[in-house]
């Protein structure tokens, strides 16, 4: 059977858990050669090719992609998903965590980007997509700083497409609402009452229930493959109607 990725080669960073993973496994099951840039890239299934990088480094970046684009054959889809949380107000986080966050979730992204465009660029399919938040839009209470460095990724997201359309690249980006991955489960496991806690994040959801890794993985695949083609500067909310439904079921 034919997939829709056949001869496509795509980078996924963060791409050893939660969303990247689910990316990786969604678009190799589908035909793609996927290679994961993460901090511990060890222990991934068969067939991703795990590279190790570091997207605040800018030598690990451009090794890893160097690395991957040999490795695959050529780069035709990297997916920007590298990203950690903070928690906080604008007067409880430091000048020394918005560095670090910033440098992680927004200037990561553009490490990669800068690394891979030359490899894209000889692409027939080429595409970028981003994995932004809710948190870009949704005004979250006690998240100052991640909401700003999403709010950035969907603002250069918007640059990118445009910066790059007329070479063909693609550039758009997800907006996830709450998904379940690791990084939610080490959240919940630092409440006082994690079930109690879970049951509250679900009832938040118009549709009562997380949103799972491979919805997101979905949407991802689905803005970077070829049938997507006429499509760039997107934001795709894969968020259980956070966004979409302006009136909540009751
Ligand atoms: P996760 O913690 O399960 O996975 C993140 C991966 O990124 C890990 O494998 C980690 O090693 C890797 N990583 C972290 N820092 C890195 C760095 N400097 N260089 C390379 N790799 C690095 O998290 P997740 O929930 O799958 O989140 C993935 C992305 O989705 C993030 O950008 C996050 O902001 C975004 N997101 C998550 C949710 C959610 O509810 N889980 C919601 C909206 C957006």
């Amino acid at each position: 059977m034919q997939g829709e990725f056949d001869g496509l080669a795509a980078v996924v960073t963060g791409g050893a858990s939660g969303i990247g993973l689910a990316t990786a496994l969604h678009l190799a099951a589908r035909g793609a050669r996927v290679a994961c840039l993460d901090l511990r890239p060890d222990g991934l299934p068969e067939p991703l090719h795990g590279i190790a990088a570091d997207v605040s480094d800018d030598g690990t970046v451009r090794a890893g992609i160097e690395a991957a684009a040999e490795h695959l054959g050529g780069l035709d889809i990297l997916v920007n998903n590298a990203g950690i949380g903070a928690i906080g107000t604008v007067e409880t986080n430091a000048d020394d965590e918005w560095h670090r966050v910033l440098d992680v979730n927004v200037v990561g992204l553009v490490r990669v980007s800068r690394a891979a465009l030359p490899h894209l660029r000889r692409s027939a399919h080429p595409a970028i997509v981003n994995t932004c938040s809710i948190a870009a839009h949704a005004g979250l209470p006690n998240r100052a700083l991640y909401s700003a460095s999403k709010g950035a990724v969907q603002a250069l997201t918007a640059a990118m497409a445009a910066d790059h359309v007329r070479e063909g690249i693609r550039v758009c980006c997800v907006n996830p609402g709450t998904v379940d991955t690791p990084w939610v489960r080490r959240l919940l496991a630092q409440a006082a009452d994690p079930d109690a806690e879970l049951a509250a994040l679900k009832a938040r959801q118009p549709t009562g229930r997380l949103v799972s890794a491979e919805e997101v993985a979905a949407a991802i695949a689905y803005l970077a493959s070829p049938l997507a083609g006429a499509t760039t500067g997107t934001v795709l909310a894969v968020d259980g109607g956070m966004h979409g439904l302006r009136v909540r079921p009751p």
